[in-house]
């Protein structure tokens, strides 16, 4: 990518209190699953929750962001370490691209190491099916650590 990209965060009503810490430190450190935009100029230009199970803010917000001018719509790391994980990442990411022609990555911040571990534990992550979905945001060890 060589110009701008603008992007929408969309998180686990789980973690609606959160401020968006780890999100927006990868972002600017292009890390996890921003590491796609290495050097390119990157706008964040909506940021908001799920809204709760079943995600029925997931039409609304992404309707609004791609308005704003969002080309990529990141569904964030909380939805894939979550206790369960989110069980409609695949929905949601299939309704937002064909919905509003919208990319979608599954990740924002690096997996912190303390939830590889427990999931690991718990063998959430076991199923081949996961590993496109992790992939973006494993990292490596060092890494992680830093977002425990
Ligand atoms: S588990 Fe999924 S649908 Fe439920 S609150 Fe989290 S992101 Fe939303």
């Amino acid at each position: 990518m060589t110009s701008k990209t603008n992007i929408g965060i969309i998180i686990c009503d789980r973690y609606r209190r959160c401020a968006g810490g780890k999100c927006l430190r990868s972002m600017k450190k292009r890390e996890g699953a921003f590491s796609i935009y290495a050097e390119a100029e990157i706008e964040l230009v909506g940021y908001t929750t799920c809204d709760g199970c079943p995600g029925g803010n997931i039409e609304y917000a992404g309707e609004e962001m791609v308005k704003n001018g969002a080309q990529v719509i990141h569904l964030a790391t909380g939805m894939i370490v979550g206790y369960p994980p989110c069980p409609y990442i695949e929905t949601f990411k299939s309704f937002l691209k064909h919905r509003y022609g919208v990319d979608v990555v599954v990740g924002t911040h690096p997996i912190p190491e303390k939830y590889l571990e427990m999931h690991t534990l718990l063998g959430t992550w076991d199923d081949a099916s996961w590993k496109p979905l992790l992939d973006p945001t494993m990292t490596d060890e060092t890494i992680r650590k830093a977002y425990n």
